[in-house]
């Protein structure tokens, strides 16, 4: 017996990542998972890379009618939607001075227009059935991170989105939580090592020596918190943000 048998879940941004790693968890516990990102083979790859039943679904999250067909895709071909996990995000980090309009955007539309778009399809599902849980992603860069104010600013945005939807779904069956990583292995932290020119191996030892619990985290870690809050045993908690970082906040 699985804890998700039965249930299907669908994870945003899962092509690789924190989204493969949650998405995978899912798929080991008896869920069928659908994989969503932008590209359709990235997607479809991943998806085949699971266990049980899965569907990779090319998708841009900040686009209604891609999101609009990507759930009914979801939902004709496994059978139903009882879980959705916000994953997918980008970085355009600058200096308040040095961001454009464009990273400002970018930003806004993919974390805070793409978790609007998909959790108003997906509630749809979810109070027909009087069941679901909304996972949303955000981050210890709500907190404040320098280089990052689109990023945090949508980050903490995702925070009250999450706080809001619990009030309005939860008579309805639906729970709503956040997740909010500190420094985790992926190719987005990869990626910001680069742009600071640091070798990633070198950020990484720098990261975990600020951080209580003396190392970084993996996309695991962060799987075990989200199906934690997606599963059954944790039906009395909602609005909730859940700060998975080691600690790194607390100094
Ligand atoms: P990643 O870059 O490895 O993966 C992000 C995925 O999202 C990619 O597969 C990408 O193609 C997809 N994506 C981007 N824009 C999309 C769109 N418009 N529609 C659909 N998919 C899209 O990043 P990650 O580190 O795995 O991050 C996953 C989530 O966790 C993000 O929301 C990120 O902001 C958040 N987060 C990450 C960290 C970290 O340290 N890695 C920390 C805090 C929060």
């Amino acid at each position: 017996m699985g804890r998700f048998d039965g249930r299907v879940a669908l994870v945003t941004g899962s092509a690789r990542g924190i989204g493969f790693g949650t998405a995978s968890r899912f798929a080991e516990e008896g869920a069928s998972v659908a994989i969503l990102d932008l590209d359709e083979a990235a997607a479809t790859e991943a998806a085949g890379r699971l266990p049980g039943q899965s569907i990779g679904i090319g998708c841009d999250v900040a686009d209604a009618d891609s999101v609009a067909t990507a759930v009914a895709r979801v939902v004709e071909a496994l059978g139903g939607l009882h879980i959705l996990v916000n994953n997918a995000g980008v970085t355009r980090d600058n200096l308040l001075f040095k961001m454009t309009e464009d990273d400002w955007d970018t930003v806004m539309s993919v974390h805070l227009r793409g978790a609007f778009l998909m959790s108003r399809v997906a509630q749809q599902h979810f109070v027909a059935q009087k069941y679901g849980k909304i996972v949303n992603t955000s981050s210890t860069s709500a907190l404040g991170n320098r280089g990052q104010a689109n990023y945090s600013a949508a980050k903490m945005g995702l925070q009250g989105f999450t706080r809001t939807l619990a009030i309005e779904l939860g008579p309805l069956g639906v729970n709503v939580n956040a997740v909010a990583p500190g420094f985790i292995a992926t190719d987005m932290t990869d990626a910001t090592a680069t742009r600071l020119g640091l070798d990633v191996e070198e950020f990484r030892r720098l990261s975990a020596e600020h951080n209580p619990v003396r190392r970084v985290g993996g996309p695991e870690d962060i799987a075990a918190a989200v199906t934690f809050l997606c599963s059954d045993e944790a039906s009395y908690i909602t609005g909730q943000t859940l700060y998975v970082d080691g600690g790194s906040t607390l100094v």
